[in-house]
């Protein structure tokens, strides 16, 4: 079951690496060890696009290294806070894609334009910013799942995301879902915006208003 899950856990990290939602070294999956107590989580520094079965490090609920080379990732201490407040939740992928850094950087929650999106995500608020790594940054993020018991996903202030699922397949789909959610809103505010502008422009020249 390790074995698998290991090797899920490095498939599912290169496809974030392949959909450019992370850059560099930066993100991290994890997912429960099914029947126990432990966690299987990226290696710190390694980049996602890179990631194999020996960069998983399994660590205890209470945060302590059981099994694996280096030092898990540093942004253990929220993965094991949203798996602590949260038994629905089986897996966790955090990574920065852009348009959705956007918004989180804004201290915007996430808008949703589509019917899908409303219909899946409901509702993405945004975790405050703090230094990643940091025990703040943890606190900031664990607080959102506890306040909010259905979220699957929260937008991190001038960081990143942090998506949710039951399997790792499905905790991609919804950082997908959130990343290009937060792109089509991007579209649609700008083609508002040029929209108002171009027609302000055809009124102020008389075009729309049947004189031309
Ligand atoms: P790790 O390499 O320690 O997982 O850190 C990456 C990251 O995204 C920090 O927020
Ligand atoms: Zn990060």
């Amino acid at each position: 079951m390790q074995e698998l899950l290991k090797k899920e856990l490095s498939y599912v990290s290169q496809k974030v690496f392949a959909r450019g939602m992370i850059q560099a070294t930066g993100g991290n999956l994890s997912v429960r060890i099914p029947g126990e107590n432990t966690i299987l989580i990226k290696r710190s520094g390694v980049s996602l696009g890179e990631m194999t079965r020996e960069d998983c490090v399994v660590m205890s609920m209470g945060g302590k290294k059981m099994e694996g080379l280096g030092d898990p990732s540093k942004e253990y201490r929220f993965h094991l806070g949203i798996y602590q407040e949260r038994p629905d939740i089986h897996a966790i992928v955090h990574c920065h894609p852009n348009f959705a850094i956007g918004y989180g950087s804004l201290g915007m929650e996430l808008p949703l334009p589509t019917v899908t999106a409303k219909k899946i995500l409901e509702y993405v608020p945004v975790a405050e910013s703090a230094p990643s790594g940091s025990e703040q940054l943890a606190k900031s993020v664990t607080q959102l799942f506890r306040e909010h018991p259905s979220i699957k996903a929260c937008l991190m202030e001038e960081h990143g995301i942090c998506a949710t699922g039951k399997s790792l397949e499905n905790a991609f789909d919804i950082a997908t879902l959130v990343e290009d959610t937060a792109k089509q809103a991007f579209i649609i505010s700008s083609l508002k915006a040029n929209h108002s502008i171009i027609e302000g422009g055809l009124r102020s020249r008389g075009s729309i208003t049947g004189v031309n």
